[in-house]
């Protein structure tokens, strides 16, 4: 469908400008927010741009997890070591592959002092607790939890685990996007942002970019209330509008496995300002990538096993939840079975959980595993075969196939049931502009395109192919920070 709108305007066509700023950012989100603070300390006049009536965006309904390391005082407080080599190592290895190395490296190398920038100017607050049970995200107000799978196969091989996943307090949390975590991230960087006299104007869409006669971007043409407006950038613009989960076509196109099953994430995330971008040359990458979440209680299927479609595992069930979806719906066609015996299933049930809405009751219940496997109406032979190699090792407390850790690890009794899992997948993709470690909007040449800066989920960010939870937060904090004060100094 055709879209003249999205077209760059030439400077010299826009007779007045409404509203006029050093900095104009679009979005008040994470990396909006975080921008629009950064610019601010580093001077400028900063005005952000919100197309809903509140700031805030996906971030402010979030679990609140922002991945950090490499030896945060909240780690070091929680009792555990971590350094920037085993940070940058993990995440290498468990975003990609194709991940942005140069990303990662100044990620961990900056990520204490990110950590101290949260907590300590910004105000966000962290308790010094860790929560070490499978899980989502914390039900409580612990600051600390793995959050991708750290000290899980192959991961744990790889690097020296640590917890990463560092959540902002918050009383009386809510796992359902009410109240999460991300509200006590977002709201002291709102708070700083006024303080520091960064002005926000609401209910207004931005919709294309303004190019002068050199090719910089030097404002931004919006729709507020119907009308059109221009706003003027006289030192940079930066575009923090969240991702392309909610733009059907863009999804089709780019990350066909994730259509129709948008998570974590906004109705707003449309990708317009990708396509504002692009529009002007921008390159993208990594526009296949999406985070996927896997609908069903972590309590539960750490305490049994995952089959596909073939009735075959695949994926050790102790890791990341985000693991577990990206491994069923990308490589196993979305197919997936819990198979638990009635005693681990009741265990789970009697632990703390933030997901109590994804504990679902068996789909069948059978005295033997032959007779399960023809309920399901699986081929004869091939669960019975999974459950006899699965149960010979886990007799020694082993899981050789996959490196499950023997603590999860036990044979699989009678009655025997199976949790129906096929579909239960979602989630927001990982795609977007390409972007340098200072958050310039890159052509497809490869130079900077002047006046343009991006970051958080309209960005192709840390992740590539793999996620952890707390990158979306993370990197749109980090590279937020790192836009403002490039688009200040421009
Ligand atoms: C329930 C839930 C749980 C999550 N848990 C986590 C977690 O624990 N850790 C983690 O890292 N991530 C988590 N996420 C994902 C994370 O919140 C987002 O990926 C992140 O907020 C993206 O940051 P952003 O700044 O790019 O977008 P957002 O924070 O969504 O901000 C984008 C803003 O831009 C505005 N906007 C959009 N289009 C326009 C336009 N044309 N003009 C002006 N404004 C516009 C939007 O309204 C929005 O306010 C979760 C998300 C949800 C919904």
């Amino acid at each position: 469908m055709s879209d003249p709108s999205i077209r760059p305007i030439p400077a010299d066509r826009i007779a007045r400008w409404d509203y006029e700023a050093d900095v104009v950012v679009a979005g008040f989100g994470v990396a909006g927010a975080s921008a629009a603070v950064a610019a601010a300390t580093a001077g400028a006049q900063v005005l952000v741009l919100e197309r809903t009536s509140g700031w805030g965006g996906a971030a402010a309904m979030a679990g609140g997890f922002v991945y950090l390391g490499g030896g945060t005082p909240l780690q070091t407080a929680c009792g555990f070591e971590d350094s920037v080599a085993d940070m940058q190592a993990f995440l290498k290895a468990a975003l990609g592959p194709g991940a942005d190395e140069a990303k990662i490296d100044l990620y961990c190398e900056g990520s204490v002092d990110h950590y101290r920038w949260l907590a300590d100017e910004i105000g966000v607050p962290f308790k010094a607790e860790f929560w070490g049970e499978p899980g989502w995200e914390p039900p409580t107000d612990a600051g600390l939890m793995y959050s991708g799978g750290e000290n899980s196969a192959p991961f744990n091989t790889i690097a020296r685990p640590a917890p990463r996943g560092h959540v902002p307090q918050m009383a009386d949390k809510q796992s359902n996007g009410e109240r999460g975590g991300g509200y006590m991230l977002m709201k002291p960087l709102v708070d700083k942002a006024i303080e520091l006299g960064v002005e926000a104007v609401y209910d207004v869409r931005v919709q294309t970019l303004v190019v002068d006669a050199d090719g910089r971007v030097t404002g931004l043409v919006a729709k507020q209330y119907g009308k059109t407006v221009a706003v003027r950038a006289r030192t940079g613009v930066v575009l923090a509008t969240g991702s392309f989960a909610y733009n059907g076509a863009m999804v089709e196109a780019f990350a066909p496995r994730i259509a129709g099953r948008p998570a974590a994430s906004i109705e707003e995330h449309d990708g317009r300002a990708i396509r504002m971008a692009q529009a002007l040359g921008a390159d993208l990458a990594h526009m296949d990538a999406t985070e996927v979440a896997f609908f069903c209680d972590p309590q539960l299927f750490i305490r049994g096993i995952l089959v596909n479609g073939r009735g075959q595992r695949y994926v050790p069930e102790d890791t990341y939840p985000g693991h577990v979806g990206q491994a069923t719906l990308l490589r196993n066609d979305n197919q997936a079975f819990l198979v638990i015996d009635q005693a681990a299933y009741e265990e789970g049930l009697t632990r703390p959980t933030a997901t109590p809405m994804l504990r679902m009751p068996p789909t069948w219940v059978c005295e033997t595993v032959t007779e399960l496997e023809a309920e399901m109406g699986l081929p004869a032979g091939s669960l019975q075969t999974t459950v006899e190699v699965y149960n010979t090792h886990a007799a020694n407390g082993e899981d050789p196939l996959l490196g499950k850790k023997p603590e999860w690890v036990a044979p699989i009794g009678s009655p025997v049931a199976a949790i129906d899992l096929r579909g239960m997948t979602g989630g927001f993709t990982l795609g977007g502009l390409r972007t340098s470690v200072d958050s310039e909007v890159l052509h497809v040449s490869g130079d900077p395109i002047p006046g343009l800066f991006a970051a958080g989920r309209c960005t192709a960010g840390i992740s590539a192919g793999g996620y952890v939870s707390g990158a979306s937060l993370g990197d749109g904090s980090f590279f937020g920070r790192r836009a403002g004060a490039s688009a200040a100094r421009n």
